[in-house]
């Protein structure tokens, strides 16, 4: 339950409505709301089948503070222990309420970090399709440092290259997600669950389509079978103003203002910065930013989290008022949540900052917008390889370590304002680099479009839709004849 993998899934829903399935989204009350404005507007336009099934998600039984349904509102990641023990809760209850679903259900597609659904789905005698929100070639990347475990004998900053790619792929150990880099927050018996849960699933769905990355789908199809469907880029289902607008939570600017100010500036001229949902940055290391955006000269939206654990500090509070006032027109703060897709298609916009989580990364390739690349934690430094280095529409600011998850405040500043300043000038610069990444980047956006809209994932959809009818009448079938 964070926005990572729940606005994937709310526009898969939307997409498998439009090949003709009921979709019923199962959340928690609070996800629920952030979701509905999703949901509702879809269904009213479409007609279609789509509905938000929230169920109690069990805080205090868990040691959370009330409220605490999303990754995004933990007041500390050490918490995150009693939020998926919270989650596994909700097994029973989801059981329960799916024993009584009429008609019963076909299929059930669960996010990897709900591994026990598998045992709801053996019990009821329905597929598991599993949803984990990263690219083929991450988990390419990911299966060949595991299996040849290269990063072993690295000190933490020492470069190795990563075994068996087509393409020359070059990280730190200290870049790598745990487990290979000592996670911090205490997860490895959910890490063995998820891995025993994914043996145990029917199929595997993939935000992410064949043009984009083929080698590493073919790859990723040798290790899991055929029943792998590349579905995306998912976020272009979402077509109208208000759709792009109303993905994930109540935007913290109006937007009619920001189209406005976005439309105060010629094509392809500002630079979009956001760095995810979950990004905790400490304060000195937003000022550093905030400056190297400021050094650029060039227009730029800026979205500062509310989820970061110091940038509500007073001091940077102060800092960021005069930078507002050095800026004055050229730059627009965010404080919350921005509305991303809707931001990304507009004109003026010519380049987007990113965390290079794997939603963004998409919502940028299917912008056609060239990218500059802060990976921060999780399996963001494989994103910024391959935004850099196998599709070419992007340049590197250079951060050199993953931040741990419970230890951000530690992390310091680790990109200093030059390289802010000096990857945003390669991206938007209008040379011939820059140029050559934007043409790129046009071109992945238009393959993208075509593989929804009648391509490649418009037939892996399908296909996976008519598959799954058919593999349920099959264990319908088997039940009645016991
Ligand atoms: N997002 C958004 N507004 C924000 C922050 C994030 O709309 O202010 C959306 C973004 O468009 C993407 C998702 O939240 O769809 C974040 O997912 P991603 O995988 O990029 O990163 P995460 O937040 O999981 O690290």
């Amino acid at each position: 339950m964070a926005s990572g993998h729940q606005i994937p899934m709310v526009d898969m829903g939307k997409l498998l409505s439009q090949h003709g399935a009921t979709v019923t989204i199962v959340t928690t009350p609070l996800n629920a709301l952030r979701l509905d404005p999703m949901v509702t507007a879809h269904s009213a336009d479409s007609g279609l089948e789509i509905r938000l099934l929230p169920i109690r998600f069990p805080c205090a039984e868990a040691g959370l503070p009330e409220g605490c349904e999303n990754l995004e509102v933990l007041p500390s990641r050490n918490l995150s222990r009693n939020f998926f023990d919270a989650t596994r809760m909700l097994q029973q209850p989801l059981e329960k309420i799916l024993r009584d679903f009429q008609p019963p259900p076909t299929c059930i597609i669960s996010d990897k970090h709900l591994p026990w659904t598998v045992q709801i789905a053996s019990k009821l005698r329905i597929p598991r399709i599993l949803f984990d929100g990263m690219s083929c070639f991450s988990f390419v990347c990911s299966r060949n440092i595991m299996m040849s475990k290269v990063y072993e004998q690295q000190s933490d900053l020492e470069t190795f290259v990563v075994p068996g790619l087509p393409d020359q792929i070059e990280l730190t150990r200290a870049q790598l997600p745990s487990p290979f880099n000592h996670g911090s927050v205490n997860l490895v018996d959910l890490r063995e669950e998820i891995v025993e849960a994914e043996k145990a699933s029917y199929g595997w769905l993939i935000n992410s389509f064949e043009d984009l990355e083929k080698a590493y789908v073919q790859e990723y199809r040798k290790t899991k079978g055929d029943k792998v469907w590349c579905v995306g880029p998912v976020s272009l289902c979402n077509e109208g103003d208000s759709e792009k607008a109303h993905r994930g939570n109540k935007s913290s600017i109006n937007e009619g203002q920001c189209l406005k100010w976005l439309g105060s500036w010629p094509p392809s001229s500002v630079i979009y910065t956001c760095l995810g949902s979950l990004s905790c940055l400490t304060a000195p290391q937003l000022i550093e930013l905030g400056s190297g955006l400021e050094a650029t000269g060039r227009p730029f939206i800026w979205v500062i989290g509310k989820s970061g654990i110091t940038s509500t500090d007073d001091d940077f509070q102060k800092w960021v008022i005069k930078l507002e006032g050095r800026v004055q027109h050229r730059g627009l703060l965010i404080w919350g949540w921005a509305p991303q897709m809707l931001i990304l298609s507009h004109p003026s916009v010519g380049g987007f900052l990113t965390h290079c989580g794997w939603n963004s990364t998409l919502e940028g390739i299917c912008a056609g917008v060239p990218m500059v690349a802060w990976p921060l934690f999780s399996e963001q430094f494989y994103n910024e390889r391959f935004i850099v280095k196998v599709l070419g529409i992007g340049a590197s600011v250079g951060a050199c370590a993953a931040i741990r998850w419970g230890e951000e405040g530690k992390a310091g500043v680790l990109v200093k304002r030059e390289d802010v300043r000096k990857s945003v000038e390669e991206v938007m610069s209008g040379g011939r680099v820059s140029e050559e990444m934007r043409k790129k980047a046009m071109r992945l956006a238009e393959m993208a479009k075509r593989a929804i809209e009648g391509g490649s994932s418009y037939l892996e959809i399908k296909a996976f839709v008519e598959d799954v009818k058919q593999i349920s009448n099959k264990l319908r079938q088997e039940v009645k004849d016991l």
